[in-house]
């Protein structure tokens, strides 16, 4: 492109927005930084109502996007809006995730850095949509051969079958992911994806034996039932009704009008094959899951002096072929444990329920470790064997923050991640945006913000925090300690603490019902003042999901199974109970943790995701909610900071090292500091004074639109 063709571009450029400009009443306008009341939440929301109702569900903030769920497909995902995109600079057309992905990939390749892209937002607001239209997305515009094909269609196939095993209807979504998942895509130095890596972070177990009302099962299970073949289910021991299986029942919706669980089962064998699943694997994982299903059917009856017995159960038949355990040794395990007395190990008999505690534990043990072995056996298959320097972008799509009725163990933990997120999303943006200008002597008016750390802290803090108290209360009185008994820890530990809330240390504060829910406390819960919102907790179940007690003889019958997937989730090398491991809150803290470090290392990205309404429709925009998210997500802060800010920043070596061929004065080699070098670059390049400043150690440039001309002309040569 010549000066004329780069002059003609830059004012198509401004037309375009002036043009937008003027057809902002009607669709309002796509960065809210071009916002003329940008301080104004109604403004905010005017505008984003505006668009939505115009099926214009991506806006951003500088280079954050806001999506709004629209609840219906917009046709917008096609091949041919992704041509559309492919290589666009990011302002340049109306916003879209395919541009934010762009984007992301097209930075990652200059600069030859890891991104990584957080996807936020509550559950049922659009995040799993958004991170599989990303990964969609690098599968058609990456440069493509036989070999990275092959990459891109295990990339893509391994979200089906994650789904189907990690994904479950809930009262918010029905399709609500029930674990948290990090995932990385390698790309080599051409742009090609040449593997992959996922990290899951605690699957939801508990739903394997127990759904609320209006919830299902993990989807594989109904998958399995409606779409196995009929020999298939004979092999398996199976009929072809779900309600015949308890645990697919408890919730009574087995049926669910926009899941179509036949086809979804078709997906999900087809992705078995292409990512190197093999026909014994898939046999020993359908086993795995049918025997779930068989288990979850085991019926106790009272035997001598009231223990619990199985007599002749065809459960326990099915259980013991699909497993390859022998039945009576299934029958011994799920009916004694073994206890020591007297440095003698004796077996003792369970009561009833107590036998029905063991089964649950075991069938959301070995769900839970079939799942581990499953992401483990996707990312065998994603491993690049290829050991040249790669580049990876990071996608980040873990379970939202909800709010039910009754809020339990899993809420907590569901709930404490996404406070990490937000606290990771205003370190990166809000604080260290901020205490950047200041370093970097730049004159600042401070924008202030909420900073949830207090909420963080309350929980994971060492010694005093939620969590602490938790693994201590189990681990220094085992065997004494009762939810209750938690509960008065945390009273003891927390007291005071603006942002935890029980019935005994608040007289008057305890009589107001939270304003999501309208519940009111009761003695057995705790209330949460989330930077999302008020949560009360019911503490039943705390102790025992944290704990997730699996006794030894059972992990031993388990050993000796000759399923394959069985075999290598319960090794003999385990360490067993003697000392007692971290419990499930702490080890999902640390490995919370160790996700902040590897995104602490990586450039961020932000998609934030808000829901219209609470009712999964289309077209209903419903103001209060939105308000709601808009104020929690920071979006007025963040437009804040964009605002008084600067778009883009670069180091001067990075800026200079780029674009000195613009210049006769810098190129090709410039004598003085990098700083020198590129006041003399932008003044050749005729940078208006109030469109730039240098910093300490950093050109800081006002608006996208002044580096965009800038790589164009840097195109030209
Ligand atoms: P989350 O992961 O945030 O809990 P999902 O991404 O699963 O939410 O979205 C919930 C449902 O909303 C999806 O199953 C889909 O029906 C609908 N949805 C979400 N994003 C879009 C979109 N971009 N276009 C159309 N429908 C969407
Ligand atoms: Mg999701």
């Amino acid at each position: 492109m010549d000066s004329k063709g780069l002059e003609e571009r830059c004012n198509r450029i401004l037309r375009e927005m002036e043009g937008s400009l003027t057809a902002r009443d009607r669709v309002g306008i796509q960065d809210f930084v071009l916002l003329d009341n940008y301080t104004s939440e109604s403004a905010f929301l005017d505008n984003l109502r505006k668009r939505f109702h115009e099926n214009l569900i991506y806006t951003y903030i500088g280079t954050l996007l806001v999506s709004v769920n629209p609840y219906k497909e917009l046709g917008i995902y096609s091949k041919k809006q992704m041509d559309i995109y492919m290589g666009v600079n990011f302002f340049e057309l109306p916003p879209h995730i395919f541009a934010l992905a762009d984007n992301v990939y097209r930075t990652m390749l200059s600069e030859t850095n890891n991104h990584f892209i957080l996807i936020s937002g509550e559950s049922g607001a659009g995040k799993t949509e958004a991170c599989k239209k990303v990964l969609q997305f690098y599968a058609v515009s990456c440069p493509s051969t036989r070999v990275l094909d092959n990459v891109r269609d295990r990339l893509l196939l391994s979200n089906p079958v994650l789904e189907a095993f990690g994904n479950a209807k809930t009262l918010k979504n029905d399709n609500s992911s029930r674990f948290g998942k990090y995932m990385d895509i390698q790309f080599d130095h051409k742009g090609g994806a040449v593997g992959g890596h996922i990290l899951n972070y605690l699957l939801e177990k508990s739903r394997v034996v127990h759904q609320n009302h209006g919830e299902r099962n993990f989807h594989i299970f109904y998958q399995l039932v409606e779409g196995g073949e009929d020999e298939l289910l004979r092999w398996l021991g199976l009929e072809r009704d779900c309600q015949k299986y308890s645990c697919l029942v408890r919730g009574n919706c087995a049926k669910v009008s926009s899941i179509n669980d036949k086809s979804d089962w078709r997906t999900v064998q087809k992705a078995f094959t292409v990512i190197d699943f093999s026909e014994s694997d898939v046999e020993h994982l359908l086993a795995i899951i049918a025997s779930v299903l068989h288990l979850g059917n085991v019926q106790f009856e009272k035997g001598v002096r009231g223990y619990a017995t199985l007599n002749n159960s065809l459960e326990v038949h099915w259980l013991s072929k699909l497993l390859g355990i022998p039945p009576q040794i299934l029958q011994q395990g799920l009916t004694h444990r073994k206890i020591e007395a007297k440095s003698e190990e004796v077996l003792s008999p369970f009561t009833i329920d107590h036998a029905k505690y063991a089964r649950d534990a075991l069938a959301k043990a070995i769900y839970g470790r079939t799942f581990n072995w499953l992401v483990g056996k996707i990312n065998e298959s994603l491993v690049n064997k290829d050991s040249t320097r790669k580049t990876v972008i990071g996608l980040i799509d873990i379970y939202g923050f909800e709010v039910f009725q009754t809020n339990s163990f899993e809420q907590f933990c569901i709930n404490y991640c996404n406070e990490k997120l937000q606290q990771l999303f205003i370190q990166l943006t809000l604080k260290s945006e901020q205490e950047e200008y200041e370093t970097e002597g730049i004159e600042w008016e401070p924008v202030p913000y909420f900073n949830n750390k207090i909420i963080c802290d309350l929980v994971e803090e060492k010694h005093r925090g939620m969590i602490s108290v938790l693994q201590d209360e189990e681990c220094l009185r085992p065997g004494e300690a009762t939810d209750l008994t938690f509960l008065e820890k945390l009273e003891e530990t927390l007291s005071g603490h603006p942002h935890f809330i029980t019935l005994v240390f608040t007289t008057n504060r305890h009589k107001l019902a939270d304003q999501k829910t309208r519940k009111t406390l009761d003695r057995g819960d705790f209330r949460l003042i989330h930077y999302a919102g008020e949560v009360t907790y019911s503490v039943k179940g705390f102790l025992d999901k944290n704990n997730d007690l699996l006794y030894r003889n059972i992990k031993e019958v388990m050993r000796q199974s000759q399923n394959n997937i069985i075999k290598h989730c319960f090794p003999a090398s385990e360490p067993d109970s003697k000392r007692r491991p971290e419990t499930v809150a702490t080890q999902f803290k640390t490995s919370l943790t160790g996700l902040t470090e590897i995104l602490m290392s990586k450039e961020p990205w932000y998609v934030r995701c808000v829901k219209p309404n609470d009712g999964k429709q289309p077209g209903r925009f419903d103001d209060v909610i939105v308000r709601h998210q808009v104020k929690y997500l920071g979006l007025m802060e963040h437009l804040r900071v964009r605002r008084a800010g600067f778009a883009y920043r670069r180091r001067y070596e990075v800026f200079l090292q780029r674009y000195k061929p613009l210049c006769p004065d810098t190129w090709p080699n410039w004598k003085g500091t990098a700083a020198e070098g590129v006041q003399k670059l932008v003044e050749h390049l005729g940078y208006k004074k109030e469109e730039y400043k240098m910093g300490r150690t950093k050109i800081f440039i006002r608006h996208p639109r002044t580096l965009f001309a800038t790589e164009d002309a840097f195109d030209v040569c």
